[in-house]
């Protein structure tokens, strides 16, 4: 017998149904979720919500995802790769701010230059902020000699989404290729476990040919390797991409938004001391996405700190927020209107790490 969304949520340990059911859960049966996954966020993170300034360092990618607007054959953008001034501009901004954290995010270059530039560039940062920032990088897969010289100069969490833990799916996002292996880009996320970053991973939600047991399955996946961060969001179909054809097939973009804010409150009930970012793709979908996410279960916002000139060069899927000025939207007000503060100042590192290193 199918049990009921309230006889779920009393559940200490939940099965992949429970999970799905948690999933299809309606507006109404939604409530009942979110205040449960609200309860455990507080308990466990407590009600700060972190900062880390993302710096989109270059839209120059080696890779050909099929969904992805800063793909290497998409012709229509004009490739940039910020200069080390232009970086150092931004991570003083996030420095004066007291944001504490920043997120270096690139298209994916698996060569011996990146990995010097952006060593070279990560001794400067550690300099300019006196070591007082903790860096995330998301630069994609890269040898394990390169994720132990960054994190020898202080980078010290990595974010690698794995997209889809389906392989069948995963394979079905990506071009057939080495570039694009499933079993790579599982490989780089046990090494960057293993060097000893604080290690987040993430998928896409509402892919084509994606199904709510897929979903499920990407959730038990975070769990059995016990992820310390995760970083996941609704697809955004991005019309110069291949799998822009498929967009009929898609959920609406509202079920998208609803159903990635289900599954960031079914992953903090799974994961209770992990940190989840409320992404930026939300905040494409609806005004305030970034708060209903944070709402159900999100400690992280990442503003974006780019320079104004290059973001829209960095459209990796439609309607992505684009601030004319350099202005930089940190939700403070809205964020206390709901009882949440931002952790100024404060690194808000993954407790879940804190305790893996303790056991
Ligand atoms: N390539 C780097 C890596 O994988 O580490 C990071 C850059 S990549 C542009 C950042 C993320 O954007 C991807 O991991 C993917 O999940 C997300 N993304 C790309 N295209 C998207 C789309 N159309 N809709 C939503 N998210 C998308």
């Amino acid at each position: 017998m199918k049990q009921t969304i309230t006889g779920i949520l009393q559940k200490e340990d939940l099965s992949k149904d429970d999970i799905i059911t948690l999933l299809m859960a309606s507006y109404d049966e939604s409530k009942l979720l979110f205040a449960k996954s609200e309860e455990i966020r507080l308990k466990h993170v407590g009600n700060k919500v972190y900062l880390r300034g993302l710096i989109e360092l270059s839209n120059i990618c080696g890779k050909d995802c099929l969904y992805c607007g800063i793909r290497k054959s998409n012709k229509k953008i004009s490739r940039y790769n910020l200069t080390d001034e232009e970086v150092l501009k931004s991570v003083k901004y996030a420095y004066k701010n007291n944001y504490a954290s920043l997120v270096i995010q690139s298209g994916e270059l698996e060569n011996k230059a990146f990995a010097e530039r952006l060593n070279n560039l990560l001794i400067r940062i550690k300099e300019l902020t006196k070591g007082e920032m903790h860096i995330t990088l998301s630069c994609g897969e890269h040898s394990e000699e390169t994720y132990l010289k960054w994190g020898n100069n202080s980078a010290n969490r990595y974010l690698l989404r794995i997209e889809s833990s389906n392989k069948e799916l995963y394979n079905k996002i990506h071009p057939n290729n080495k570039k694009h292996n499933f079993e790579k880009r599982l490989e780089a996320l046990k090494v960057l476990k293993k060097t000893g970053y604080q290690t987040g991973t993430g998928i896409m939600i509402g892919l084509p040919f994606q199904t709510i047991e897929n979903l499920a399955d990407d959730l038990l996946f975070m769990k059995e390797i016990d992820i310390d961060m995760v970083g996941m969001g609704p697809y955004i179909e991005q019309e110069d991409t291949p799998l822009y054809n498929l967009k009929n097939t898609l959920k609406t973009i509202e079920e998208r938004f609803f159903l990635t804010l289900k599954m960031i409150a079914v992953l903090r009930i799974l994961m209770k001391d992990i940190n989840i970012a409320a992404t930026t793709a939300l905040e494409a979908i609806e005004n305030k996405g970034r708060e209903k996410a944070v709402k159900a279960g999100a400690n992280v916002i990442m503003p974006n700190i780019t320079p104004a000139i290059y973001r829209e060069n960095y459209m990796i899927y439609e309607n992505k927020p684009l601030p004319s000025s350099s202005e930089i939207l940190v939700p403070d007000e809205n964020l206390n209107k709901i009882g949440y503060k931002v952790g100024y100042g404060e690194f808000g590192d993954s407790t879940h790490f804190s305790k893996r290193f303790q056991k």
